[in-house]
């Protein structure tokens, strides 16, 4: 399977609006880079992927206490699976539920292994000028004026296609979902979400091209 190169100006898939919301902000997410939203408990937050096989990187605050911060380990734990299903919740490292998936058309995601960081393209590539999702996270922060402090063990790898081999092994596959593809939360709390286009262009992870994600907040029908 080969990704696409991408074609012409980005533009963000339409997607289902469930009975009862209507359409709110969007932000797109350039390839490989990142930005933040802040979503409020009640409405929903759709993931999407603008040109597909992406994957993205994404940590989120409670917006009430910082120190509360939605926790991959602390959801899997919860779970008691690796990879999060339509209808569950997804937890803070205080185990209280921030998110709801909803809708998933992708089913694939991460929770184990640290987004990718600077020291990730040092270690293994060589490389101290590669963009990386820690990277990303920072500026997707800054831009926004958002001072929550991001660390690599923070992220989800939504849209991650990781396969646990029979010996243990991590096996990254290029992902097939296509454009469009999306996952959709219920928002539990007031969080801040901040999300990175993963610039992994070494490994499968991405196909090998990195396009662009967005974010799209729908609220509540008044
Ligand atoms: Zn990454």
């Amino acid at each position: 399977m080969t990704k696409p190169a991408p074609q012409g100006p980005a533009t963000i898939p339409a997607t289902p609006i469930p009975d009862g919301y209507v359409a709110g902000r969007e932000i797109l997410i350039p390839a490989g880079h990142g930005r933040s939203v802040r979503v409020s408990a009640g409405e929903i937050l759709q993931i999407v992927d603008v040109r597909g096989q992406q994957v993205t990187d994404v940590m989120a605050w409670r917006l009430a206490d910082p120190d509360e911060y939605l926790s991959p380990g602390h959801t899997v734990s919860c779970l008691t699976h690796l990879v999060p299903r339509e209808g569950e919740e997804i937890f803070s490292n205080h185990r209280r539920p921030i998110l709801r998936i909803r809708r998933d058309t992708v089913g694939r995601h991460d929770l184990i292994v640290p987004c990718c960081d600077p020291e990730r393209y040092e270690r293994d590539y060589g490389l101290t000028d590669h963009r990386s999702c820690l990277g990303n996270i920072r500026e997707g922060l800054e831009l926004a004026g958002e001072t929550w402090e991001p660390r690599a063990e923070l992220a989800w790898n939504v849209f991650m296609n990781n396969q646990l081999q029979p010996d243990g092994a991590i096996l990254t596959v290029e992902p097939p979902h296509p454009a469009g593809s999306y996952i959709e939360f219920d928002v539990l709390d007031d969080l801040g979400v901040v999300a990175s286009s993963c610039p992994q262009d070494l490994t499968a992870c991405n196909g090998y091209v990195i396009t662009e994600m967005a974010f799209r907040v729908l609220r509540p029908a008044v």
